[in-house]
Protein backbone atom coordinates (compact mmCIF):
# COMPACT_ATOMS: atom_id res chain seq x y z
CA UNK A 1 0.00 0.00 0.00
CA UNK A 2 2.63 2.25 0.81
CA UNK A 3 4.98 2.07 -2.49
CA UNK A 4 1.46 2.59 -3.86
CA UNK A 5 0.87 5.93 -2.87
CA UNK A 6 0.32 8.33 -5.75
CA UNK A 7 1.50 12.16 -4.63
CA UNK A 8 -0.80 15.28 -5.62
CA UNK A 9 -0.51 15.87 -9.12
CA UNK A 10 -1.74 19.62 -8.42
CA UNK A 11 1.37 19.88 -5.93
CA UNK A 12 3.87 18.74 -8.88
CA UNK A 13 2.35 21.54 -11.05
CA UNK A 14 2.66 24.22 -8.39
CA UNK A 15 6.68 23.24 -7.95
CA UNK A 16 6.85 24.30 -11.80
CA UNK A 17 4.81 27.05 -11.08
CA UNK A 18 6.94 28.21 -7.48
CA UNK A 19 10.34 27.98 -10.03
CA UNK A 20 8.92 30.29 -12.47
CA UNK A 21 7.86 33.15 -9.75
CA UNK A 22 11.53 32.36 -8.17
CA UNK A 23 12.83 33.82 -11.78
CA UNK A 24 10.36 36.92 -11.75
CA UNK A 25 7.52 35.76 -13.78
CA UNK A 26 3.97 36.93 -12.83
CA UNK A 27 1.83 34.19 -13.01
CA UNK A 28 -2.09 34.09 -12.68
CA UNK A 29 -1.75 31.12 -10.65
CA UNK A 30 -5.31 29.26 -10.82
CA UNK A 31 -4.21 25.71 -9.52
CA UNK A 32 -4.05 25.70 -6.03
CA UNK A 33 -7.89 24.77 -4.20
CA UNK A 34 -7.00 27.03 -1.39
CA UNK A 35 -7.29 30.83 -0.63
CA UNK A 36 -4.61 33.50 -0.70
CA UNK A 37 -5.14 35.20 3.32
CA UNK A 38 -4.64 38.59 1.44
CA UNK A 39 -7.44 37.85 -0.83
CA UNK A 40 -9.67 35.95 1.54
CA UNK A 41 -8.62 36.42 4.97
CA UNK A 42 -11.15 34.29 7.49
CA UNK A 43 -13.98 35.81 9.31
CA UNK A 44 -13.05 38.12 12.53
CA UNK A 45 -15.56 36.18 14.48
CA UNK A 46 -13.02 32.94 13.98
CA UNK A 47 -10.04 34.61 14.33
CA UNK A 48 -10.76 36.48 17.67
CA UNK A 49 -12.30 33.21 18.45
CA UNK A 50 -9.11 31.25 18.55
CA UNK A 51 -7.40 34.08 20.45
CA UNK A 52 -9.84 33.75 23.01
CA UNK A 53 -10.28 30.08 23.06
CA UNK A 54 -6.45 30.29 23.63
CA UNK A 55 -6.42 32.55 26.38
CA UNK A 56 -8.91 30.46 28.11
CA UNK A 57 -6.62 27.54 28.42
CA UNK A 58 -8.16 25.69 25.56
CA UNK A 59 -5.19 23.78 25.00
CA UNK A 60 -5.27 20.36 25.85
CA UNK A 61 -6.86 16.85 24.09
CA UNK A 62 -10.30 17.52 22.75
CA UNK A 63 -12.69 14.20 22.81
CA UNK A 64 -11.80 12.01 20.16
CA UNK A 65 -15.19 13.03 18.70
CA UNK A 66 -14.93 16.32 19.23
CA UNK A 67 -15.71 19.25 22.09
CA UNK A 68 -19.69 18.32 22.61
CA UNK A 69 -20.47 21.71 22.16
CA UNK A 70 -19.18 22.03 18.79
CA UNK A 71 -21.45 18.57 18.09
CA UNK A 72 -24.26 20.40 19.28
CA UNK A 73 -23.57 23.68 17.46
CA UNK A 74 -22.96 21.94 13.79
CA UNK A 75 -26.65 19.91 14.61
CA UNK A 76 -28.09 23.41 15.26
CA UNK A 77 -26.69 24.77 12.13
CA UNK A 78 -27.78 22.04 10.18
CA UNK A 79 -31.26 22.16 11.69
CA UNK A 80 -31.45 26.19 11.06
CA UNK A 81 -29.40 25.81 7.41
CA UNK A 82 -30.57 22.44 5.80
CA UNK A 83 -33.55 21.44 7.54
CA UNK A 84 -31.13 18.30 8.26
CA UNK A 85 -32.33 16.49 12.21
CA UNK A 86 -29.15 15.38 13.54
CA UNK A 87 -28.49 14.64 17.55
CA UNK A 88 -24.97 15.40 18.44
CA UNK A 89 -23.96 12.12 19.08
CA UNK A 90 -24.40 11.51 14.71
CA UNK A 91 -22.03 14.19 14.14
CA UNK A 92 -18.26 13.83 14.41
CA UNK A 93 -15.75 16.14 14.16
CA UNK A 94 -12.08 15.62 12.60
CA UNK A 95 -8.81 18.27 11.87
CA UNK A 96 -10.82 18.93 8.34
CA UNK A 97 -12.81 16.99 5.92
CA UNK A 98 -10.34 14.62 4.70
CA UNK A 99 -9.52 12.69 7.49
CA UNK A 100 -13.51 12.37 7.84
CA UNK A 101 -13.32 11.08 4.25
CA UNK A 102 -10.18 8.61 4.93
CA UNK A 103 -12.54 7.80 7.60
CA UNK A 104 -15.80 7.05 5.96
CA UNK A 105 -13.85 4.63 3.79
CA UNK A 106 -12.06 2.66 6.44
CA UNK A 107 -15.27 2.15 8.68
CA UNK A 108 -17.79 1.04 5.59
CA UNK A 109 -15.49 -0.79 3.68
CA UNK A 110 -13.44 -3.60 3.51
CA UNK A 111 -10.22 -4.69 0.98
CA UNK A 112 -11.72 -5.51 -1.93
CA UNK A 113 -15.09 -4.06 -2.14
CA UNK A 114 -16.43 -2.04 -4.34
CA UNK A 115 -16.19 1.73 -4.24
CA UNK A 116 -18.38 3.60 -7.19
CA UNK A 117 -17.29 6.95 -7.76
CA UNK A 118 -17.60 9.65 -10.53
CA UNK A 119 -14.57 11.23 -12.71
CA UNK A 120 -13.78 13.81 -12.87
CA UNK A 121 -13.37 13.76 -8.75
CA UNK A 122 -11.24 14.80 -5.96
CA UNK A 123 -8.89 12.15 -4.90
CA UNK A 124 -11.33 9.20 -4.33
CA UNK A 125 -8.69 7.24 -6.06
CA UNK A 126 -6.20 7.99 -3.41
CA UNK A 127 -8.39 6.87 -0.80
CA UNK A 128 -9.90 3.79 -2.79
CA UNK A 129 -5.69 3.11 -3.23
CA UNK A 130 -5.30 3.24 0.36
CA UNK A 131 -7.85 1.24 1.61
CA UNK A 132 -7.57 -1.84 -1.24
CA UNK A 133 -10.80 -0.80 -2.51
CA UNK A 134 -11.43 -2.19 -5.90
CA UNK A 135 -12.31 1.07 -7.84
CA UNK A 136 -15.22 1.39 -10.30
CA UNK A 137 -14.72 4.99 -11.69
CA UNK A 138 -17.53 6.45 -13.79
CA UNK A 139 -17.19 8.53 -15.97
CA UNK A 140 -18.97 11.83 -16.79
CA UNK A 141 -19.07 14.43 -19.54
CA UNK A 142 -19.87 18.02 -20.13
CA UNK A 143 -23.48 16.73 -21.23
CA UNK A 144 -24.23 16.18 -17.58
CA UNK A 145 -22.20 19.38 -16.29
CA UNK A 146 -19.39 16.76 -15.21
CA UNK A 147 -21.73 15.08 -12.80
CA UNK A 148 -23.61 11.74 -12.41
CA UNK A 149 -26.59 10.95 -13.32
CA UNK A 150 -28.84 8.08 -11.97
CA UNK A 151 -28.40 5.93 -15.50
CA UNK A 152 -24.48 6.10 -15.65
CA UNK A 153 -24.76 5.13 -11.87
CA UNK A 154 -27.28 2.37 -11.39
CA UNK A 155 -25.18 -0.38 -13.62
CA UNK A 156 -22.53 -0.04 -11.00
CA UNK A 157 -24.78 0.02 -8.03
CA UNK A 158 -25.09 -3.78 -7.87
CA UNK A 159 -22.82 -5.17 -5.19
CA UNK A 160 -20.99 -2.03 -4.06
CA UNK A 161 -20.36 -1.01 -0.42
CA UNK A 162 -19.93 3.11 -1.49
CA UNK A 163 -20.81 6.14 -3.32
CA UNK A 164 -18.81 8.89 -3.74
CA UNK A 165 -20.78 12.15 -4.97
CA UNK A 166 -19.32 15.80 -3.84
CA UNK A 167 -21.85 18.83 -4.95
CA UNK A 168 -20.53 21.60 -6.04
CA UNK A 169 -18.28 19.70 -7.26
CA UNK A 170 -14.49 19.66 -7.48
CA UNK A 171 -13.16 20.00 -10.06
CA UNK A 172 -16.00 21.73 -12.11
CA UNK A 173 -18.16 24.00 -10.10
CA UNK A 174 -21.16 22.39 -11.07
CA UNK A 175 -23.48 21.61 -8.59
CA UNK A 176 -26.19 18.58 -8.64
CA UNK A 177 -29.57 19.38 -9.00
CA UNK A 178 -32.21 18.26 -6.92
CA UNK A 179 -34.19 16.46 -9.37
CA UNK A 180 -31.26 13.96 -10.68
CA UNK A 181 -29.65 13.69 -6.73
CA UNK A 182 -33.40 12.52 -5.70
CA UNK A 183 -33.51 9.91 -8.69
CA UNK A 184 -29.89 8.76 -7.88
CA UNK A 185 -30.95 8.56 -3.93
CA UNK A 186 -34.42 6.37 -5.20
CA UNK A 187 -31.55 4.29 -6.36
CA UNK A 188 -29.76 3.74 -3.65
CA UNK A 189 -32.85 3.36 -1.53
CA UNK A 190 -34.38 0.00 -4.33
CA UNK A 191 -31.01 -1.23 -4.02
CA UNK A 192 -30.97 -1.45 -0.04
CA UNK A 193 -34.08 -2.78 -0.03
CA UNK A 194 -33.09 -5.43 -1.85
CA UNK A 195 -30.09 -5.92 0.27
CA UNK A 196 -32.41 -5.95 3.54
CA UNK A 197 -34.20 -9.05 2.33
CA UNK A 198 -30.52 -11.15 1.36
CA UNK A 199 -29.15 -10.05 4.05
CA UNK A 200 -25.97 -8.34 2.39
CA UNK A 201 -24.60 -5.06 4.09
CA UNK A 202 -25.57 -1.88 2.63
CA UNK A 203 -24.46 0.87 0.11
CA UNK A 204 -23.28 3.66 1.61
CA UNK A 205 -23.10 7.75 -0.28
CA UNK A 206 -20.59 9.40 1.39
CA UNK A 207 -22.09 13.29 0.30
CA UNK A 208 -19.07 15.52 0.47
CA UNK A 209 -20.68 19.02 0.61
CA UNK A 210 -17.53 20.85 1.45
CA UNK A 211 -18.31 23.97 -0.78
CA UNK A 212 -22.32 23.60 -0.39
CA UNK A 213 -22.09 27.69 1.38
CA UNK A 214 -20.12 28.75 -2.03
CA UNK A 215 -23.17 28.30 -4.74
CA UNK A 216 -23.87 31.19 -6.85
CA UNK A 217 -27.07 33.16 -6.85
CA UNK A 218 -30.23 31.50 -8.08
CA UNK A 219 -27.94 27.87 -7.72
CA UNK A 220 -30.14 25.66 -4.66
CA UNK A 221 -27.82 23.21 -2.81
CA UNK A 222 -29.52 19.99 -2.25
CA UNK A 223 -29.13 17.17 0.16
CA UNK A 224 -29.42 13.46 0.33
CA UNK A 225 -31.02 13.36 3.18
CA UNK A 226 -33.28 16.55 2.80
CA UNK A 227 -34.97 14.76 -0.46
CA UNK A 228 -35.34 11.23 0.20
CA UNK A 229 -35.44 10.97 4.46
CA UNK A 230 -34.69 7.68 4.03
CA UNK A 231 -31.64 8.43 2.82
CA UNK A 232 -30.34 9.02 6.83
CA UNK A 233 -29.31 5.62 7.16
CA UNK A 234 -27.08 5.21 4.34
CA UNK A 235 -25.68 9.43 3.85
CA UNK A 236 -22.07 9.89 5.43
CA UNK A 237 -22.01 13.60 4.89
CA UNK A 238 -18.24 15.72 4.69
CA UNK A 239 -18.20 18.90 5.52
CA UNK A 240 -16.55 21.78 7.41
CA UNK A 241 -14.94 25.29 7.76
CA UNK A 242 -12.16 24.78 5.14
CA UNK A 243 -13.86 26.83 1.93
CA UNK A 244 -16.94 27.86 3.46
CA UNK A 245 -14.80 30.12 5.71
CA UNK A 246 -11.16 30.40 3.45
CA UNK A 247 -10.36 28.62 6.47
CA UNK A 248 -7.86 25.57 5.08
CA UNK A 249 -5.50 25.95 7.64
CA UNK A 250 -7.64 26.22 10.79
CA UNK A 251 -8.22 21.91 10.46
CA UNK A 252 -12.05 21.87 11.53
CA UNK A 253 -14.32 19.47 10.00
CA UNK A 254 -17.54 17.12 10.71
CA UNK A 255 -19.52 14.40 9.71
CA UNK A 256 -23.23 13.90 10.69
CA UNK A 257 -24.64 10.28 9.48
CA UNK A 258 -25.96 6.77 10.76
CA UNK A 259 -25.07 7.02 14.60
CA UNK A 260 -23.50 3.31 14.48
CA UNK A 261 -20.60 4.18 11.08
CA UNK A 262 -19.97 7.41 12.76
CA UNK A 263 -19.41 6.01 16.11
CA UNK A 264 -16.78 3.46 14.49
CA UNK A 265 -15.55 6.63 12.20
CA UNK A 266 -14.54 8.40 15.84
CA UNK A 267 -13.27 5.11 17.47
CA UNK A 268 -10.80 4.98 14.14
CA UNK A 269 -9.65 8.36 14.18
CA UNK A 270 -9.13 8.47 17.71
CA UNK A 271 -6.11 6.29 17.32
CA UNK A 272 -4.91 8.33 14.22
CA UNK A 273 -5.37 11.55 16.48
CA UNK A 274 -6.80 13.23 13.35
CA UNK A 275 -8.59 15.95 15.74
CA UNK A 276 -9.27 19.32 15.49
CA UNK A 277 -6.59 21.39 17.15
CA UNK A 278 -8.99 22.67 20.10
CA UNK A 279 -9.34 25.79 20.45
CA UNK A 280 -10.11 26.25 17.09
CA UNK A 281 -13.55 23.72 17.87
CA UNK A 282 -13.85 26.13 20.19
CA UNK A 283 -14.13 29.05 18.15
CA UNK A 284 -16.03 27.47 15.60
CA UNK A 285 -19.04 27.23 18.11
CA UNK A 286 -18.97 30.82 18.39
CA UNK A 287 -19.36 31.36 14.23
CA UNK A 288 -21.74 28.58 13.96
CA UNK A 289 -24.29 30.17 16.67
CA UNK A 290 -23.98 33.47 14.80
CA UNK A 291 -26.13 33.74 11.74
CA UNK A 292 -25.43 37.31 11.34
CA UNK A 293 -22.05 36.62 11.61
CA UNK A 294 -22.16 34.09 8.83
CA UNK A 295 -24.11 35.92 6.85
CA UNK A 296 -22.36 39.48 6.66
CA UNK A 297 -19.06 37.34 5.92
CA UNK A 298 -20.59 35.18 3.05
CA UNK A 299 -21.85 38.53 1.83
CA UNK A 300 -18.59 39.49 1.29
CA UNK A 301 -16.78 36.16 0.28
CA UNK A 302 -19.72 35.09 -2.08
CA UNK A 303 -19.52 38.19 -4.33
CA UNK A 304 -15.73 38.01 -4.25
CA UNK A 305 -15.36 34.34 -5.64
CA UNK A 306 -18.09 34.98 -8.17
CA UNK A 307 -16.90 38.03 -9.36
CA UNK A 308 -13.35 35.82 -10.20
CA UNK A 309 -15.32 33.07 -11.69
CA UNK A 310 -17.51 35.58 -14.12
CA UNK A 311 -14.58 36.91 -15.13
CA UNK A 312 -12.88 34.33 -16.17
CA UNK A 313 -16.04 32.89 -17.57
CA UNK A 314 -16.52 36.15 -19.58
CA UNK A 315 -12.71 36.27 -20.78
CA UNK A 316 -13.08 33.10 -22.33
CA UNK A 317 -16.85 34.27 -24.15
CA UNK A 318 -14.75 36.87 -25.48
CA UNK A 319 -11.86 34.89 -26.72
CA UNK A 320 -14.85 32.80 -28.06
CA UNK A 321 -16.18 35.74 -29.83
CA UNK A 322 -13.02 36.90 -31.25
CA UNK A 323 -13.04 34.43 -34.07
CA UNK A 324 -14.73 31.27 -35.24
CA UNK A 325 -11.81 29.15 -35.32
CA UNK A 326 -11.07 30.13 -31.11
CA UNK A 327 -14.86 29.77 -30.78
CA UNK A 328 -14.07 25.90 -31.78
CA UNK A 329 -11.79 25.27 -29.36
CA UNK A 330 -12.30 27.16 -26.45
CA UNK A 331 -15.07 27.13 -24.21
CA UNK A 332 -16.28 27.50 -20.49
CA UNK A 333 -19.30 26.57 -18.36
CA UNK A 334 -20.87 29.07 -16.22
CA UNK A 335 -19.87 29.27 -12.95
CA UNK A 336 -22.55 27.83 -10.23
CA UNK A 337 -20.21 27.19 -6.78
CA UNK A 338 -17.26 26.08 -5.37
CA UNK A 339 -14.17 27.92 -6.36
CA UNK A 340 -13.68 26.80 -10.16
CA UNK A 341 -14.73 27.06 -13.18
CA UNK A 342 -14.10 24.78 -16.03
CA UNK A 343 -13.06 25.26 -19.26
CA UNK A 344 -12.15 23.44 -22.33
CA UNK A 345 -8.93 24.43 -24.32
CA UNK A 346 -8.30 22.22 -27.23
CA UNK A 347 -6.09 23.61 -29.91
CA UNK A 348 -5.19 19.95 -30.29
CA UNK A 349 -2.75 19.84 -33.81
CA UNK A 350 -1.85 23.39 -33.82
CA UNK A 351 1.38 24.57 -34.13
CA UNK A 352 2.51 26.85 -31.55
CA UNK A 353 5.07 29.79 -32.46
CA UNK A 354 8.15 27.73 -30.79
CA UNK A 355 7.20 25.44 -33.45
CA UNK A 356 5.59 22.29 -31.12
CA UNK A 357 2.89 20.49 -32.13
CA UNK A 358 -0.17 20.23 -29.51
CA UNK A 359 -1.04 16.89 -28.61
CA UNK A 360 -1.72 16.50 -24.96
CA UNK A 361 -3.87 18.00 -22.05
CA UNK A 362 -0.26 18.46 -20.91
CA UNK A 363 0.78 19.89 -23.93
CA UNK A 364 -1.69 22.64 -23.71
CA UNK A 365 -0.93 23.50 -19.70
CA UNK A 366 2.54 23.77 -20.75
CA UNK A 367 2.07 26.46 -23.39
CA UNK A 368 -0.33 28.49 -21.86
CA UNK A 369 1.97 28.31 -18.76
CA UNK A 370 4.67 29.69 -20.74
CA UNK A 371 3.20 31.88 -23.36
CA UNK A 372 0.51 33.63 -21.33
CA UNK A 373 1.73 33.12 -17.47
CA UNK A 374 -1.58 31.34 -17.20
CA UNK A 375 -1.63 28.37 -14.68
CA UNK A 376 -4.39 25.56 -14.81
CA UNK A 377 -5.09 22.17 -13.94
CA UNK A 378 -5.71 19.85 -16.51
CA UNK A 379 -8.75 16.70 -16.22
CA UNK A 380 -6.16 13.90 -15.96
CA UNK A 381 -5.33 15.04 -11.76
CA UNK A 382 -9.10 14.39 -11.34
CA UNK A 383 -9.08 10.76 -12.95
CA UNK A 384 -9.82 11.81 -16.35
CA UNK A 385 -7.69 10.06 -19.05
CA UNK A 386 -8.19 11.08 -22.13
CA UNK A 387 -6.95 14.04 -23.77
CA UNK A 388 -10.51 15.88 -23.96
CA UNK A 389 -9.15 19.72 -23.38
CA UNK A 390 -10.67 20.15 -20.31
CA UNK A 391 -9.33 22.35 -17.24
CA UNK A 392 -10.27 22.98 -13.60
CA UNK A 393 -9.29 26.93 -12.42
CA UNK A 394 -9.23 27.74 -9.27
CA UNK A 395 -9.59 31.58 -8.04
CA UNK A 396 -9.44 31.28 -4.34
CA UNK A 397 -5.39 33.04 -4.81
CA UNK A 398 -6.02 35.96 -7.37
CA UNK A 399 -7.24 38.96 -7.48
CA UNK A 400 -9.53 40.45 -9.91
CA UNK A 401 -6.92 42.86 -11.50
CA UNK A 402 -4.63 39.55 -12.28
CA UNK A 403 -7.48 37.71 -14.42
CA UNK A 404 -7.97 40.83 -15.79
CA UNK A 405 -4.92 41.13 -16.97
CA UNK A 406 -4.03 37.45 -17.59
CA UNK A 407 -7.13 36.86 -20.21
CA UNK A 408 -5.84 38.86 -23.11
CA UNK A 409 -2.39 37.11 -23.03
CA UNK A 410 -4.44 33.88 -23.03
CA UNK A 411 -6.22 35.09 -26.16
CA UNK A 412 -3.55 36.41 -28.11
CA UNK A 413 -1.95 32.66 -26.98
CA UNK A 414 -4.58 30.68 -28.48
CA UNK A 415 -4.62 34.02 -31.58
CA UNK A 416 -0.80 32.60 -32.15
CA UNK A 417 -0.91 29.12 -32.61
CA UNK A 418 -1.60 27.98 -36.60
N1 LIG B 1 -13.53 17.61 -0.33
C1 LIG B 1 -13.34 18.32 -1.44
C2 LIG B 1 -14.29 18.16 -2.57
C3 LIG B 1 -12.26 19.20 -1.54
O1 LIG B 1 -12.07 19.90 -2.65
C4 LIG B 1 -11.37 19.32 -0.44
C5 LIG B 1 -10.17 20.23 -0.47
N2 LIG B 1 -9.55 20.39 -1.67
C6 LIG B 1 -11.62 18.55 0.69
C7 LIG B 1 -12.72 17.71 0.73
C8 LIG B 1 -10.69 18.59 1.87
O2 LIG B 1 -10.96 19.61 2.74
P1 LIG B 1 -10.08 19.85 4.06
O3 LIG B 1 -9.07 20.89 3.70
O4 LIG B 1 -11.06 20.34 5.07
O5 LIG B 1 -9.44 18.57 4.43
Amino acid sequence: MAAGLVGSEILKIAADIRTRQREGQSICNLTVGDFAPAQFPIPDALKDGVVTALDNGETNYPPASGVQELREAVARFYARELKLDYSPGAILIAGGARPLIYGTYRAVVDPGDKVVYPVPSWNNNHYCQMVGARAVEVECGPESLFLPTRDALVPELKGARLLCINSPLNPTGTAITAASLRSICEAIVEENEGRKRTGERPLYLMYDQIYWMLCVDGVEHVTPVGLVPEMAQYTIFIDGISKAFAATGLRVGWSAGPADVIERMSALLGHVGAWAPRAEQVATVGVLDDPPAIRSYLDRFRPAINTRLRALHQGFETIRASSPALAEIVESLPPMGAIYLTCRIAPFGKRTPGGTVLRTNEDVRAYLLEAARFAVVPFQAFGVRGDTGWFRLSVGAVSEAEIADAMPRVGAALAALE
